[in-house]
């Protein structure tokens, strides 16, 4: 490729050294077109619109490098089902570099680019299935406002790839500040290599969390025991606002935790259609550890398998187990608040002392919607419709309610309810509510009927059905007049969806 370079890098993750990782070229692809560029994103980054021009298809296809690129494939171990795995890495994943952006630096990644020195048994390539999954997901994530890593494009070939059956290539370009995971300080604990340790703590603490600065005055001037805090907050929220939107992940393996408190490493995700605690969305998944009611605690389990690494660093056993309390108190807090913002309570109407009895509103709304399964994403957009719609008589029998109502089978335990939440709002405008509503209760979602359309659409080589996803759920909060079938009650046939984590 002989095109300039059009990005500034900054490289700082090759600057680690050599037992982070293996520099490796990627495995060039047959015959690769684009399938999604995604100029929204390149336009946030400030990167030239030349990056996504046909010059460089064969970059992000594998088959030739951005020039100024130093890619390589890092090593990180993990847990994976509870069960500690030993050595993972990077066994499809391809690090390009990091360049600066409008939003801070960025690293690249290209996943499916052929196998590393860390694939195992495995091809190195992603299908053209997953890897719209995970383009579309990153993308809808991120329009929910959730922390992810972004997808920049999508490179398919027809190079056959073997699944449970045969499939075909794909690459997906994906972009954030860090990939790097619990898996990544795991691996140099095991090995009880303390000073690679210690230098990816530090990197991690000057690159990507300098907060741990100023947070190490609450731990006694640790900052190591500052960076478990600093991790476990942003992972704290990170779950309560997957369990808000109801989003199930699938794969909560500890190599799958980002550090920065990103959803990344997108596989069986779903988001849920009828509301069930105990969904399983990962068909390989036969005892439900990733099951959606458990992903908070799951979450701690891999803080503590975290923690265990860093105990090297932080030296003390007490501190760390204090540091780690407070995922306990603040996880519930930030579920809280951020289900009482679904309900409208924010600002003057989410008071400290009525967290309590706000949770118990929650949690009876839940049980009424597990009960009878109702889906969850429409639910709360109906329910923030008629909040909008209503002038202040809060009367249930009238017309606006009834898309509320028609989605419930037991009507008095639903009247209860919302007379119990009337009473909540008190004088707030039903209105003024139900307007906040709609900007927090999304329209759109990623479910999986839908990325099942767009992937057998694009198998056929029509990519229109992924441009059209892309688009609504990047702005899932507005109407989107003329999409209404993008936001109904999934086909009967969606619960027939089997995800597995074959990808
Ligand atoms: P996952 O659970 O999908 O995040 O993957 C777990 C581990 O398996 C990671 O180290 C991946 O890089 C690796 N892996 C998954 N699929 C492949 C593949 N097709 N080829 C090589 N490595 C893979
Ligand atoms: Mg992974
Ligand atoms: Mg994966």
């Amino acid at each position: 490729l002989t095109s300039n370079t059009p990005l500034n890098w900054t490289h700082r993750l090759n600057q680690l050294g050599p037992s982070f990782f293996t520099r490796l070229h990627p495995t060039p692809v047959a015959a690769p077109r684009w399938a999604m560029r995604n100029t929204a994103l390149l336009h946030s980054l400030g990167w030239p619109m030349d990056l996504l021009s046909d010059t460089h298809l064969a970059a992000f296809a594998g088959n030739a490098l951005l020039p100024g690129s130093d890619p390589l494939a890092t090593v990180y171990s993990g847990h994976q089902f509870g069960v500690w795995a030993g050595q993972l890495g990077d066994g499809r994943a391809l690090w390009l570099g990091e360049a600066q952006s409008l939003q801070g630096p960025q690293e690249i990644q290209l996943k499916g680019a052929g196998p590393t020195p860390y694939s195992r048994r495995g091809d190195g390539r992603a299908v053209l299935r997953s890897s719209i999954r995970e383009y579309l997901c990153s993308e809808a994530m991120h329009g929910l406002g959730i922390p992810t890593s972004r997808a920049l494009c999508l490179v398919a070939s027809p190079e056959p790839v073997r699944r449970e059956a045969w499939e075909t290539a794909a690459i997906v370009t994906r972009v954030a500040p860090s990939f790097l995971r619990f898996g990544h300080v795991e691996h140099f604990a095991a090995r009880q290599d303390l000073q690679s340790l210690q230098t990816l703590a530090d990197h991690v603490i000057a690159h990507h969390l300098p907060e741990c600065q100023a947070r190490a005055a609450r731990w006694g001037g640790n900052t190591y025991a500052a960076l478990l805090d600093v991790v476990q907050e942003r992972t704290a929220s990170l779950m309560a606002q997957w369990q808000a939107v109801g989003f199930c992940h699938g794969v909560m393996n500890t190599d799958n935790m980002s550090l920065l408190g990103l959803t990344i490493d997108y596989g069986p995700f779903q988001f849920m259609d009828g509301f069930d605690p105990g969904h399983i969305c990962n068909h390989s998944d036969t005892q439900g550890r990733y099951a959606y009611a458990r992903q908070p605690n799951i979450a701690y389990w891999n803080l503590y398998a975290l923690a265990q690494a860093l105990m090297p660093l932080i030296g003390d056993e007490d501190l760390t187990e204090q540091v780690l309390e407070g995922y306990k108190t603040l996880f519930p807090r930030l579920l809280g608040d951020a289900m009482r913002a679904k309900l409208g309570l924010t600002g003057e109407l989410a008071k400290e002392e009525q967290r309590e009895q706000d949770w118990s509103l929650v949690e009876d709304l839940l049980q009424l919607l597990a009960s009878e399964r109702v889906d969850y994403t429409v639910f709360w957009r109906r329910l923030s419709h008629a909040m909008a719609q209503d002038d202040g008589a809060w009367q249930f029998a009238q017309v606006h309610w009834q898309g509320v109502s028609d989605l419930l089978l037991d009507r008095p335990r639903l009247l209860a309810w919302l007379a119990r939440y009337q009473t909540r709002a008190g004088s707030a405008l039903p209105k003024a509510l139900g307007e906040q509503m709609l900007r927090t209760n999304p329209k759109f979602v990623l479910r999986n009927h839908l990325a099942e359309i767009a992937i057998r659409q694009a198998t056929q080589g029509d990519d229109s059905e992924i441009a059209t996803l892309q688009d609504l759920l990047h702005s899932p909060f507005d109407e989107h007049p003329g999409f209404e079938s993008y936001a109904q009650l999934p086909p009967d046939w969606a619960g027939q969806l089997e995800i597995s984590c074959s990808s």
